[in-house]
């Protein structure tokens, strides 16, 4: 028996990196997974898992969710994960950029839930909201950071607010706060800066138990808060990140 037998779990960002292990773990669990990006090609990689089914979705555009939202039949776990990291300080994030960040990493919640909470409640048997923040955030500052931090703790203030709201629903909403994650973006950012091994060195100097962590650890934990075993828990912010905000 799986954990997540029964459930119709969707999730954004399932292309690579921690939504693409959420999305095969969740599958192996026993969901049925929606597995959605704006990338067409990363998803097709996903294409042929028992249990996965595919769907570009780009949650920057609300027509877009507002369709795919209304030709799912059913759903009991939605998790948000798309998100982008600006790296810069005040000096370096133009206008554009803070709206970009904004758009992508918090607004985008926001328009999911506004088609995925009232369909959950016309269902009538709860739900699982999961809403990928970071501890980088109200948790913790971190340089060259500035809007990146500023949008995932918006995040988690979304997050408590639709928490409250919903909880006679039985609708639970809870963020991740992930440290750092050894991820295709994340090597990307690594390879942007002048000296690769000096910046994965750096990387791996925040976490204190001395290493990065993997896309399937922060699985476990999805997983966990979309099955029944978290169904007394909501509102809440769980870090995980190899001790870097002890
Ligand atoms: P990633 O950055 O490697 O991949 C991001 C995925 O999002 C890609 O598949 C991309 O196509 C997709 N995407 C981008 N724009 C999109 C859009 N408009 N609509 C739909 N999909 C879109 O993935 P990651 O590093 O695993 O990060 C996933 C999430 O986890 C992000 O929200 C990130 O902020 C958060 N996070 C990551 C880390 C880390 O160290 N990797 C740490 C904390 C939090």
């Amino acid at each position: 028996m799986g954990r997540l037998d029964g459930k119709v779990f969707v999730l954004s960002a399932a292309g690579q990196g921690i939504g693409k292990a959420v999305a095969l773990m969740a599958a192996k669990e026993g969901a049925k997974v929606i597995a959605t990006d704006v990338n067409g090609e990363l998803l097709k990689q996903l294409e042929g898992v028992p249990g996965i089914q595919t769907q570009v979705l780009d949650v920057l555009n609300k027509q877009e969710i507002e369709k795919f939202a209304n030709s799912l039949d059913s759903v009991d776990v939605l998790f948000n994960c798309a998100g982008f990291v600006h790296h810069g300080t005040l000096l370096d994030c133009a206008e554009k950029d803070w709206d970009f960040s904004f758009n992508l990493n918090v607004k985008s919640v926001y328009t999911m839930c506004s088609y995925f909470v009232p369909k959950l409640i016309a269902q009538g048997r709860g739900g699982s909201i999961i809403n990928m923040a970071s501890v980088v955030s109200s948790i913790k500052g971190a340089p060259n950071r500035l809007v990146y931090g500023a949008t995932k703790a918006a995040v988690i203030g979304l997050n408590k607010s639709l928490a409250v709201d919903f909880v006679q629903h039985k609708i639970r909403f809870n963020t991740i706060c992930p440290g750092t994650v050894d991820t295709p973006s994340l090597r990307d950012r690594m390879a942007a800066q002048g000296d690769p091994e000096q910046a994965y060195k750096d990387f791996i100097a925040r976490q204190k138990l001395g290493r990065l962590g993997t896309p399937d650890e922060i699985a476990y934990l999805v997983v966990y808060l979309a099955s029944d075993e978290s169904n007394f828990v909501t509102g809440q912010d769980f870090i995980i990140d190899g001790g870097w905000s002890i």
